[in-house]
């Protein structure tokens, strides 16, 4: 009789090994953190004695989960923002907020949540990737999980480094200290192709190779990205993310929704493991992984839930049952991806994903002792069949919930029995996370209250305070301002043409209520664009204007080079109402009398403008006639609104305005 710690004996065990091997009622013996022998209940017992034997009748007695891909930390991010397309929700949400909150604390408090809620549904094992990793993989083996922790390396600030040499230097330093943890492997994790160089791909595929460690990244998650890939440097993403030798690491790919074959087969060639995360590619439109085609082809497919601000939560049942469903209907083929390759997909297959199939991921001699007991004997389990022993698998697939899930074990130290967590305080966490939610939500409200410090949480906002005066003429066609300029005493300095495409969104705030989006195209002599630039001002009202036909501006304006495209910032500041102005532009920048000007004849392309807001504009106004113009207004208005030209309202509020005052200063003259 040979003595081990632990017995788990009596339940079905499904040992996700090479031959699928099932014992129904079988044990597992363990010692010392790993798997002993596991068998026959019966011949278990007749082998081995220990201190301790747990009945598991009734039970599933299954590896502990593994949740591929994911950033952990983001469970205090979860809910935050939601429906909204994937660049609004990564520049506008989490960005700001993840340069405003994430700390070392933030990051180690957010993990423990995640361990709590992955070790309740059954997870032994993770790989993340996020900021301060450091505090991450801490606070994982503080929790007594396994996990591989990949500190992120973007090419622009993040929040944990100023640039990206910092963040080589932290994550060497991560490594140097965490390597050969019995629980945490260190990892590089370069964030995408697209928020990274060639350059910085080639140090992180260094530093793997110089450590021996895993190289984390994010591939081809979405068309866009892809496209823009193949545009930028000529060739598919996966060729070129090979060529800086980031695949000869042991790189783990989280994604690959937009591969061809070719790209496949480099990746099987090379023993990258690749993550299929459907439920975050569900929700954010990504795309369907052809996680088939990959697994036929040879590929270690494993499953990631992703990080819970995109899924929400980190349930792996969710997501591999998600994942059988998914792979049928995508290739109309209820045959695909049955029950047992889903499971094998989240236990064995996420193991060999993450380079750790020699470690964990099934149930076999000299593995780690990473278990999952999964109760059967529940209303939604109930009945079960014996005929064909397989049916187990549809029952774990299709049935289970993370609520189902016993006890779990991590290196043969028990994390949670009967739904009693060990080594986390539940109810601390979840106090403490509300907390930092109440914090977030008070800098997301101040944010939203005004335009401004929208604009300036997105950045690159320069503020300019102009104190110009503009005449504006309204020209009828024939006006000849081409001869007049031609004068000897009229210095023309830079003579440009353009064509602008502004874009007003209009807000109802009491400081800042206009914010123009401008493309602004710079053309050649034969029409052709010669440069374009995009700019974002934004401007508060008018002031009062002194001269029916002149305005006085005095205002503060903040400028901001708009990087991001029209629809963006649309669906971002969310405003009341828009106002689309399209016009060709002649510019003159002239010096007369020594003092400098700037002409600008508009030809106003869109909207067509009314005849009455013509006459309106070009006539001159006395006193007397204020009745008179605010009638004319009144009925432009109208005419506006039936034809919907929101467009030139704005212009209209103005004038309006500017007749309520004269009508005003006429009735007081009168009461004089
Ligand atoms: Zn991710």
């Amino acid at each position: 009789m040979t003595k081990v710690d632990l017995i788990l004996t009596g339940g079905s065990v499904a040992t996700m090994n090479d031959d699928f091997d099932l014992f129904d009622p079988g044990a597992v013996a363990i010692r010392d953190g790993d798997i002993e022998a596991v068998g026959p209940a019966d011949e278990i017992a007749a082998g081995y004695t220990a201190d301790e034997v747990l009945d598991c009748s009734g039970c599933a007695v299954i590896p502990g989960l593994i949740n591929a891909h994911t950033h952990a930390p983001m469970t205090l991010l979860r809910g935050l923002a939601d429906d909204l397309r994937l660049d609004v929700w990564l520049m506008g949400y989490m960005m700001p907020v993840e340069h405003e909150f994430v700390r070392p604390d933030f990051c180690w408090l957010g993990t423990q949540l995640a361990c709590a809620e992955m070790i309740r549904s059954g997870t032994t094992c993770f790989a993340d990737m996020y900021y301060y990793e450091e505090a991450v993989a801490d606070a994982t083996a503080q929790a007594g999980m396994r996990a591989v922790c990949a500190e992120t390396v973007l090419q622009f600030p993040s929040p944990d480094a100023l640039s990206y040499d910092e963040s080589l230097e932290r994550t060497r330093d991560f490594i140097q200290r965490w390597k050969g943890h019995p629980l945490i492997t260190p990892a590089v994790g370069p964030h995408a192709p697209y928020t990274t160089t060639a350059e910085l791909l080639q140090s992180c595929a260094q530093i793997a190779l110089e450590f021996d460690v895993p190289l984390h990244i994010h591939i081809a998650e979405t068309a866009r990205e892809v496209e823009e890939h193949r545009a930028k440097y000529d060739m598919p993403m996966v060729p070129w993310v090979k060529k800086q030798h980031v695949f000869e690491a042991r790189a783990i790919a989280a994604h690959c929704v937009h591969l061809d074959e070719g790209e496949m087969r480099t990746l099987l060639h090379h023993g990258v493991g690749v993550v299929h995360n459907p439920t975050s590619n569900l929700k954010l439109a990504s795309g369907f992984a052809p996680v088939v085609q990959m697994l036929e082809m040879g590929l270690n497919v494993g499953i990631g839930t992703d990080g819970p601000a995109s899924n929400n939560d980190l349930d792996m049942w969710e997501e591999l049952r998600l994942a059988a469903l998914l792979a049928k209907g995508v290739i109309a083929d209820p045959t695909a991806l049955p029950a047992r390759q889903a499971l094998a997909m989240a236990t064995i297959g996420g193991a060999r994903a993450l380079h750790l199939g020699d470690e964990v991921g099934s149930l076999e001699p000299g593995k780690r002792a990473d278990v999952a007991v999964v109760n059967l004997c529940t209303v939604h389990n109930t009945p079960r069949f014996a005929r064909d022993p397989d049916a187990l698998y549809a029952q774990l697939v299709y049935v289970t919930k993370g609520g189902d899930v016993r006890d779990v074990m991590c290196q043969g130290r028990w994390l949670m029995r009967e739904r009693q967590l060990l080594t986390l305080d539940e109810q601390l966490l979840m106090a403490e996370a509300a907390d930092v939610a109440r914090k977030i939500d008070t800098f997301l409200i101040q944010r939203e209250e005004s335009v401004l410090s929208k604009l300036l949480v997105i950045g690159q906002v320069a503020q300019k305070k102009t104190f110009e005066v503009q005449v504006k003429v309204y020209l009828t066609a024939e006006t000849p301002v081409e001869s007049l300029l031609d004068n000897p005493e009229i210095q023309i300095i830079k003579p440009s043409v353009r064509r602008q495409y502004d874009t007003y969104f209009i807000f109802d705030d009491p400081w800042h209520n206009r914010l123009r989006y401008r493309e602004d195209e710079l053309l050649d002599e034969d029409g052709q664009v010669q440069d374009l630039v995009c700019r974002l001002t934004l401007t508060s009202y008018t002031k009062d204007r002194e001269y029916a036909r002149s305005v006085l501006l005095s205002r503060s304006r903040f400028d901001a080079p708009a990087t991001r495209s029209l629809r963006f910032y649309r669906e971002y500041f969310k405003p009341e109402s828009e106002i689309g102005v399209h016009k060709e532009r002649q510019r003159y920048r002239i010096r007369y009398g020594g003092t400098d000007f700037s002409i600008n004849l508009d030809r106003l392309l869109k909207p067509d403008l009314p005849g009455l807001f013509l006459e309106i504009k070009s006539r001159t106004w006395s006193r007397q006639d204020a009745e008179r113009k605010a009638e004319m207004i009144g009925e432009l208005l109208e005419l506006l609104h039936v034809q919907e030209q929101e467009l030139v309202k704005q212009e209209y509020v103005e004038l309006a305005a500017d007749a309520a005052r004269q009508s005003r200063a006429s009735q007081r003259d009168e009461e004089k």
